[in-house]
């Protein structure tokens, strides 16, 4: 009787083959993204039970662990919802016009959200997301699922940087999977988050 389960994919796993093979993309949502589900869940059960045992000597290993897991679920819940068969192109509107402020232009975001994603070092994402205080977007470039992100603020699109998203398919040519991503990206989803985090 976990918290969390995993979502089902909003496609098939061969609709992003332009992107990302059927094998890479099943493996990644029933293996990976479980595992997560999995790890979240798990830990939860264990800190309930050091609740009720009155045994916080594993505590700050347990936090780390539920930090991983959590946040690997999110993103991947939100990884899958960004990406569409019928994505790519560019957002208009409001979104493309706040694009436009944060960032200068369309094209220096992609140029910036792309290098974040690519120069990763070791494991993580590329993230534009929505910061509440200052009321802007930034992109951020997190490791793991959780290290450098800053609080508060609100995933609208996340690249995966992880060698399991990309490697069976591009070895160790990184950018040309990211360069694809881009091609797949679903703008009406990240629009309806975009929406959603300034309230508008
Ligand atoms: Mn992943």
């Amino acid at each position: 009787m976990g918290q969390y389960t995993l979502p089902d994919l909003p496609y098939d796993y061969s609709a992003l083959e332009k992107a990302m093979s059927a094998e890479i993309l099943e493996l990644h949502h029933s293996k990976h993204h479980a595992a997560y589900v999995a790890g979240a869940n798990t830990t939860l059960e264990q800190l309930a039970e050091a609740r009720e045992k009155e045994n916080f000597g594993g505590l700050v290993g347990l936090q780390k662990t539920l930090g991983f897991h959590l946040s690997g679920h999110v993103l991947h819940s939100l990884f899958w919802e960004n990406l569409s068969p019928d994505g790519g192109d560019r957002p208009d509107g409001a979104l493309g016009d706040a694009i436009t402020e944060h960032f200068g232009s369309f094209e220096a975001f992609k140029k910036q959200l792309t290098a974040a994603t690519v120069g990763v070092q070791g494991s993580g994402w590329g993230i534009l997301s929505w910061e509440p205080l200052g009321q802007r977007l930034i992109v951020e470039q997190v490791y793991d699922h959780h290290g450098n992100v800053g609080q508060g603020t609100t995933p609208l699109l996340a690249f995966d940087a992880w060698e399991h998203a990309y490697y069976l398919q591009y070895r160790n040519v990184r950018p040309d999977y990211v360069t694809r991503l881009w091609d797949i990206v679903n703008w009406t989803d990240v629009t309806t988050r975009f929406t959603t985090a300034t309230g508008a």
